[in-house]
C-alpha cells in the first residue's frame, strides 16, 4: 500500500538529525508536516500564573517560524494547528488520507497522556514513534528504565563505558510534501491570552529557532573558543557568554544532544580537549540521567511529598511567595535573578540554585510552587530537567546561602544591572543593602542568623 504519512513535530523543531523526518521521508509517497499549540498549554493555574508565559511562547514562535521557513526551502510546507492536535492531527488525517503519523517519542505523564488520546483517536493509523531527546540512545543504555540508578555516578558510569552516542541523520534531501497545500499565518498570541503590550514588550533572551541553535553552537566553539573556559566561567549569572546558552534550544528540540556532541569532539580534535569540553558533555549527561530518572519515577515526581514521599514542614505564606516570583525579597542576589527570568525567561544555573534553595529552606514554601513558576517562565523549560532539579533541591541538595554565594561569585554588577534601585550601591551595599539603609529599596523579609558570618565577611568584621 502506498503510504501519505504525517510528520508531526513537537520538541524536535528541526531538521537536522530528525529521526523521524528521515524516516517518514524515506517511507511515505508523499508527506504532510505540522505542529499542534495545546491550548491547555496557557491555562491559569490556581497559584495566579499561566503554565507557559509570553516569553516561552515567543521562543516557541520564533522556533515554530524557523523549521516552517527550513520545511519551505526543502519545498514542504508546515501546518500549524491552533488548538490542540487532537483536533488538528484527526482533520489532516481525513483532509488529506493520511495513512502513517511519525513523531518523537515522548517521556513525561501530560505529554504521554496527550500522545495516548491521539493515538486513540485514529486507530487506523499506524503510529511510528523515535527516541530523539537524549544523547544516549534510550536503547543504548546499559539499563532498563525500570531499572535506572537514582543516583547520577551509578548511572553515568556504566554508561559512559558501554554505549556510545549514535551518528546524526542528515538533513533529507527534497521533500515529498502534498502539492497542494499552502503556508498559513502563525496562530495569533491573542487566542492564548496574551495582550498586545505583554506581547511587544517581551524581550526574549535569544531568538528561537534551529538557524539560531547552530549559529550560537558554532559561536560558543570555534568561533569564539569560549568553550575552552567553560569549566571555570560556568557558574557565572549575567551575559551571554559564560555558559553555552544551548537550553533553550535543546529543550525544543531545535538542536539535538548528538549534534553537540560531534561538535565538542570537533573541537577537542582541532582546538582543545581540557577539563571544560569534558564538563560540557557531563552536563549533557546529567541532562540524560534526569529524563532516565523520571521516566522511572512517573508521576509522583511532581507532588509535594516528591517520589520518596517525604514529609516536610511548608508556611506557604502566599504574599511571601508572590515577592519571590516577581523579585522583592529584599535579598539583591535573589531579587536579581528573579527579575531576569521575568524579563528574559532566562535565569543561571547559579541563580536557579540560589532562588530554588531559598524558596524551600528560608521561606519554606513548597518546592512544587516555584517549580511551577520556572516552567511558566524559563525558555529552555523541560520536564525532568526542570521537575528532577527541584526535587534534588527539596530533598537532596544542602542548603545555598544566598549572601554567600553573592559574596563569593561577585554579583555586585549584576545585580546593580537588575534591580535599579541598588544602581547607584558600592560594592558592599550592594551585597547587603539592608545594613546602611541608604537605598529606596524594599526591605528584606528577613534576615537570617545563619547568614550572619557572611554578612560579616562583606563588611570584613570578621
Ligand atoms: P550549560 O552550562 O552551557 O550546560 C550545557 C547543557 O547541559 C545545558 O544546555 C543543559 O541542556 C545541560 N545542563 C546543564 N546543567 C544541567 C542540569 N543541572 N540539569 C539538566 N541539564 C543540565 N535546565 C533546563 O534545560 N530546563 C529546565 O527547565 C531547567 N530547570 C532547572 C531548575 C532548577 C531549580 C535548577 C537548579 C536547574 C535547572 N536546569 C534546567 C538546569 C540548568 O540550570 C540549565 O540547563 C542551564 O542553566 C542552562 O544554561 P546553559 O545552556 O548555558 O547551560
Amino acid at each position: 500500500m502506498v503510504k501519505r504519512g504525517l510528520v508531526w513535530f513537537k520538541n524536535d523543531l528541526r531538521i537536522y538529525d530528525n529521526e523521524a523526518l528521515v524516516k517518514a521521508h524515506k517511507e511515505c509517497k508523499e508527506l504532510v508536516f505540522c505542529y499542534c499549540i495545546e491550548e491547555s498549554w496557557f491555562q491559569k493555574l490556581e497559584l495566579g500564573f499561566r503554565r507557559m508565559d509570553i516569553n516561552r511562547f515567543r521562543f516557541m514562535q520564533q522556533s515554530v517560524l524557523n523549521l516552517r521557513q527550513n520545511l519551505e526551502k526543502l519545498g514542504a510546507h508546515l501546518m500549524i494547528g491552533e488548538k490542540s492536535a487532537l483536533t488538528t492531527l484527526p482533520e489532516l488525517v481525513k483532509t488529506y488520507g493520511i495513512t502513517d503519523i511519525y513523531a518523537e517519542q515522548e517521556y513525561a505523564p501530560y505529554e504521554l497522556d496527550l500522545v495516548d488520546q491521539v493515538t486513540a483517536a485514529l486507530p487506523e493509523i499506524d503510529f511510528h514513534f523515535f527516541w530523539g531527546k537524549t544523547l544516549y540512545h534510550k536503547d543504548d543504555i546499559p539499563f532498563e528504565i525500570s531499572k535506572i540508578p537514582l543516583t547520577s555516578k551509578a548511572y553515568r558510569i556504566p554508561v559512559s563505558k558501554k554505549s556510545e552516542p549514535r551518528q546524526p541523520f542528515d538533513v533529507p534531501g527534497k521533500l515529498k510534501g502534498i502539492a497542494d497545500m499552502k503556508t498559513e499565518p502563525f496562530p495569533a498570541y491573542t487566542i492564548y491570552g496574551f495582550s498586545k503590550s505583554e506581547y511587544e514588550q517581551s524581550q526574549v533572551l535569544i531568538e528561537g529557532g534551529e538557524d539560531a541553535a547552530l549559529e550560537r553552537l558554532e559561536y560558543y566553539t570555534f568561533k569564539s573558543e569560549l568553550l575552552t573556559g567553560y569549566r571555570w566561567s560556568r557558574n557565572k549569572s549575567d551575559g551571554m557568554d559564560y555558559s553555552s546558552k544551548l537550553s533553550p534550544y535543546l529543550a525544543l528540540g531545535c538542536i539535538s544532544p548528538r549534534v553537540v556532541d560531534a561538535k565538542v569532539k570537533d573541537y577537542e580534535e582541532k582546538v582543545k580537549k581540557n577539563q571544560s569540553t569534558w564538563w560540557l558533555i557531563f552536563e549533557m549527561v546529567w541532562r540524560d540521567f534526569f529524563t532516565f530518572k523520571e521516566m522511572r519515577i512517573g508521576v509522583s515526581l511532581f507532588s509535594t511529598k516528591g517520589f520518596k514521599n517525604k514529609k516536610m514542614v511548608w508556611e506557604n505564606d502566599e504574599d511571601q511567595f508572590r515577592r519571590w516570583c516577581e523579585g522583592s525579597t529584599g535579598i539583591p542576589f535573589i531579587d536579581a535573578h528573579m527579575r531576569q527570568l521575568n524579563q528574559v525567561g532566562f535565569m543561571s544555573n547559579r541563580g536557579r540554585v540560589n532562588c530554588a534553595s531559598y524558596l524551600v529552606f528560608d521561606l519554606k514554601i513548597d518546592w512544587t510552587w516555584g517549580a511551577a513558576y520556572f516552567e511558566s517562565k524559563l525558555i529552555d523549560y523541560d520536564v525532568s530537567s526542570n521537575w528532577m532539579n527541584w526535587h534534588m533541591q527539596a530533598f537532596e541538595i544542602w542548603y545555598t546561602n544566598p549572601v554567600h554565594q553573592s559574596n563569593k561569585y561577585k554579583a555586585q554588577d549584576f545585580i546593580r544591572k537588575w534591580v535599579p534601585e541598588l544602581s547607584g550601591a558600592n560594592d558592599i551595599e550592594a551585597l547587603i543593602p539592608w545594613e546602611f539603609d541608604v537605598h529606596d529599596y524594599v526591605k528584606p523579609i528577613e534576615i537570617y542568623s545563619k547568614w550572619g558570618r557572611a554578612i560579616n565577611l562583606i563588611k570584613k568584621v570578621d
